[in-house]
């Protein structure tokens, strides 16, 4: 039966249009500029057929481009049988303010095919996802210098590294054929640090938050990640990665795992490695001892904790379960987990929410690293390397010899020689600029946030910060 609150939901696209037009309402921008900016440009819809399993099977897939105020737009390809136009066009928009809010030279894209990935082999997923590639390929939606996909839910980096493959054999002389998409294996032109770096930046999006006393106050927290109560939705690419880290680096406890067959429940914490090896065996959380299972996982969305992590989809918080959500802080790892109406009951509430838009950029972040190594055809480091350890060796010399000729007598910790004569390899690189980006990304949305009445909460804070980047390029450009 639905309820008159579920009637009154917005859709996933109208959520992030209300979300729009609160921030926009804030802001003085010329007449027009206003819906150019909240407009998606273009949705290219495919059909096409696939000889499986003895017959023709018929496949929809889209690639929206919401915004090319800078090129080439970007965002993920989604497998799900969830996808729909509706969908796309929503997360289109929000990567063309996730760009903004990150500073990677990008306009937003976002592309999806409604197939359920685990119901077909390998052999016949690669048929697919090329043939999916072949039509988006031929009409420029894939291309270096246009529009470059990147890994969402359903897919990863096997299904990148058969894109790149199928855009080389069909631009056999585009030397920087490889940049057409991210998110690749290391060794088809990937980049250190890709599979983690969407975990990786909630980790560095929270280390931040942490670093603010106010913000933490706000949220009705104190102290810092160490002991904090966690609990997840969803332990894919993101989930998996973020929980991870928080865990084993920040002394946080993963008290809830949510999952599509349920959730498990421990607050003495949940070992989220043995979690993920059992889920990749047994293809669900269900029979995992070590924490109490339940069936029905959404519910554990509204347990008591600090920090609640949806990582999985959209909607999942919405007007029916936003009032009974407890968690003082939510991190949005997913695209669009609370829909504008859960938004409102939860802002009233006073709940703070890191909102997707900055919280869930690593990926984007580092994918712009991959496609900036792709375009100069070498990695990150290799240059540089030798030659900081070499002046580093220098240092520890001249500290060595001078306390050999000292009366004092001192010695270097091993330790310290170690770790201080090493230089930067990719990994170190990619982390570095990944919380560089995550920190001031933090700091301009809260500086906002801070100092402005007019502006209640981070989402507005982060949306005013994205749509004026976009309108100064608008400008730029004479519009
Ligand atoms: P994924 O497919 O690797 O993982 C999704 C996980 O959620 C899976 O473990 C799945 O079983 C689980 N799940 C699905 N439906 C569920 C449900 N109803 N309840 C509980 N769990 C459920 O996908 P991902 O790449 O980790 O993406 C997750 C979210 O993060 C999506 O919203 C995606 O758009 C967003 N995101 C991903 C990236 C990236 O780099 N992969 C970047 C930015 C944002």
């Amino acid at each position: 039966m639905t309820t008159d609150a579920q009637q009154a939901e917005p859709s996933f696209r109208d959520s992030v249009d209300i979300m729009f037009n609160r921030a926009v309402s804030l802001m003085e921008l010329p007449e027009g500029l206003e819906e150019k900016i909240r407009v998606c440009n273009a949705t290219y819809t495919v059909r096409f057929g696939v000889r499986l399993r003895g017959k023709i099977e018929t496949f929809t897939g889209y690639r929206s481009v919401h915004s090319e105020h800078m090129e080439p737009v970007k965002g993920g390809i989604r497998f799900s049988m969830g996808v729909h136009q509706d969908e796309v066009e929503a997360l289109a928009a929000l990567m063309t303010y996730k760009c903004a809010r990150v500073e990677v030279p990008y306009g937003g894209s976002k592309g999806g095919l409604r197939i359920d990935p685990n119901a077909w082999e390998p052999h016949e997923l690669e048929l697919i996802t090329r043939r999916f590639a072949y039509e988006l390929i031929k009409r420029d939606m894939i291309n270096p210098a246009q529009n470059v996909p990147a890994p969402d839910m359903g897919t990863g980096e096997r299904e990148m590294a058969w894109i790149a493959d199928q855009y080389k054999r069909m631009n056999t002389t585009d030397i920087n054929g490889n940049a057409c998409v991210t998110g690749k294996p290391p060794n088809a032109g990937g980049i250190a640090g890709r599979v983690e770096a969407t975990g990786r930046g909630v980790q560095y999006a929270l280390q931040e938050f942490f670093r603010h006393a106010d913000d933490v106050k706000t949220a009705g927290l104190s102290g810092s990640l160490d002991g904090k109560r966690i609990i997840v939705q969803g332990l894919g690419n993101v989930g998996y990665h973020a929980a991870k880290f928080l865990s084993e680096e920040d002394g946080a406890k993963i008290t809830g795992i949510i999952e599509r067959d349920g959730s498990l429940h421990n607050e003495d914490g949940i070992d989220v490695e043995a979690v993920r090896q059992w889920i990749i065996k047994n293809g669900g959380v269900t029979g995992f001892t070590g924490a109490t299972h339940a069936e029905n996982g959404a519910a554990l969305l509204e347990a008591e904790c600090d920090i609640l992590i949806p990582a999985a989809l959209e909607g999942v918080i919405d007007r029916n379960n936003a009032p009974n959500i407890k968690a003082p802080l939510i991190i949005e790892a997913a695209n669009g987990p609370i829909t504008a109406g859960g938004d409102e009951i939860l802002r009233d509430k006073g709940t703070v929410i890191i909102p997707d838009m900055y919280a869930n950029a690593g990926g984007v972040t580092v994918s712009y690293f991959e496609w900036v190594k792709n375009l100069s055809h070498i990695r990150f480091g290799r240059m540089q390397r030798r030659a900081e350890e070499s002046r580093h060796q220098l240092i520890v010399d001249e500290l060595e010899r001078i306390s050999k000729d000292s009366s004092i007598n001192w010695t270097l910790s091993p330790n310290f020689k170690d770790r201080y004569l090493r230089g930067a390899g990719e990994l170190e690189l990619v982390r570095s600029g990944l919380d560089d980006t995550m920190r001031t990304a933090y700091q301009a949305m809260r500086a906002v946030w801070r100092s402005r009445d007019d502006v209640p909460d981070l989402r507005t804070a982060a949306y005013l910060v994205s749509i004026e980047k976009v309108a100064a390029s608008y400008r730029a450009k004479g519009l």
